[in-house]
């Protein structure tokens, strides 16, 4: 279940909203800030991302981290005249790989920085997946009149080769769920974290094997669809939060960022790369849609994002989402851009309400979450 990510972001931005009252602005300055600490006093840089009223700040640091500084602590602020100048992707890794347990890697590719502790070849096995990815969303999204932006750094992706090692470190942002989660997409950080479910890679641990050969092992395990599952998901989120489709930390409603996310997700095994296509009907999805729709259950996920919050109605509301997307892409693809467009708009710690969510949706659609059923089920029932 690759979702509990957004379960966890939410809980972040939850606490983090109750700190700042009112977001002023989205400023882009790169300041030097002197922050009281218990164990004295340090120095962060960043962008100042958004001001509140109180004083207290929302800090993009180079790592791609955000960090919320409180008034209180604030010691001094001095703005940085020269420009920043950002790290090579090698020595933002280095930086990186000194964060995590001993044995990790990097490989570098033309997006994406992995950090990995399986094998090269199944780390270059990812990142090719990755890449695949990336493209086929950007050229998505740009034929459908939603041409997306760069992102400023690299993606930086996390990958464990055992679930043991990638729990002690998943603990730290997952608690309890840690056990539940098998790859999560941390918006606070920005990186993508998983493990090998196949466990195919202690096959793939030979030096002499190819990320071909390896891509061909890792499909044939029981678990491959999963594993794709859930890498082309968080890939998904991260892409969607650094390419202009929504902001970190945004009132992003989160039928929207998972709709997105498991409209792409889904495997494709005949393919000997595991991933190809976009738009493949999400059979899993789709069943546990027709055997939970009731009436009602649209307006439960555009009003609020609490169904995805809740362990007991969580796969309800992702089925629902990924069935309200899909239809929407599928039918009205310049509504939902349009749609898109407005919560691209959207910035770290706005004000939302689920009055404000529902006109947003009426003005993107025409009609009202509940008045969309009707015709949702009617193409769900028909979908193959
Ligand atoms: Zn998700």
């Amino acid at each position: 279940m690759p979702c509990f990510n957004r379960k966890l972001s939410w809980v972040l931005l939850a606490m983090v909203a109750l700190t700042i009252d009112v977001a002023q602005s989205l400023a882009t300055n790169t300041e030097q800030i002197e922050v009281q600490a218990e164990d004295g006093n340090q120095t962060v840089e960043g962008v100042v991302l958004v001001e509140a009223i109180d004083g207290g700040v929302l800090l993009e640091m180079a790592d791609e981290g955000l960090k919320l500084i409180q008034p209180a602590s604030i010691v001094s602020r001095t703005t940085i005249d020269r420009p920043a100048v950002p790290e090579s992707p090698r020595e933002l890794g280095r930086r990186i790989l000194g964060e995590l347990p001993p044995g990790f890697d990097l490989v570098v590719t033309k997006h994406y920085l992995i950090c990995f502790d399986t094998s090269r070849a199944y780390a270059q096995w990812c990142g090719a997946l990755f890449e695949r990815l990336y493209d086929a969303f950007g050229n998505f999204w740009r034929q459908a009149g939603f041409p997306l932006t760069e992102p400023r750094r690299p993606l930086i992706v996390v990958i464990f080769s055992d679930r043991q090692r990638y729990a002690a470190l998943a603990a730290h942002d997952l608690g309890s769920a840690t056990d539940r989660v098998v790859g999560y997409y941390n918006l606070l950080n920005n990186r993508v974290t998983t493990f090998d479910l196949t466990g195919s890679d202690m096959l793939a641990k030979k030096p002499s094997l190819s990320p071909g050969r390896t891509g061909l092992e890792i499909l044939m395990n029981p678990e491959a669809s999963g594993l794709v599952a859930t890498l082309v998901h968080e890939a998904t989120h991260q892409m969607a939060f650094n390419c202009g489709m929504h902001h970190r930390l945004a009132p992003v409603p989160l039928w929207v960022s998972e709709g997105v996310a498991t409209y792409f997700e889904t495997p494709d095994l005949s393919s000997e790369r595991g991933w190809r296509g976009i738009g493949i009907v999400n059979k899993p999805r789709r069943e546990h849609f027709m055997k939970t729709c009731r009436p009602g259950m649209l307006e439960s996920i555009v009003l609020g994002d609490e169904p995805f919050r809740r362990a007991d109605d969580a796969m309800d509301a992702y089925a629902r989402a990924w069935s309200l997307t899909y239809f929407l892409v599928q039918t009205r693809k310049h509504a939902f851009v349009s749609y898109l467009q407005t919560i691209a708009k959207k910035l770290p710690l706005e004000d939302d309400s689920p009055q404000q969510r529902r006109q947003e949706f009426i003005t993107a659609f025409g009609e009202s979450p509940t008045e969309i059923e009707g015709p949702l089920l009617k193409f769900m029932a028909r979908l193959k």
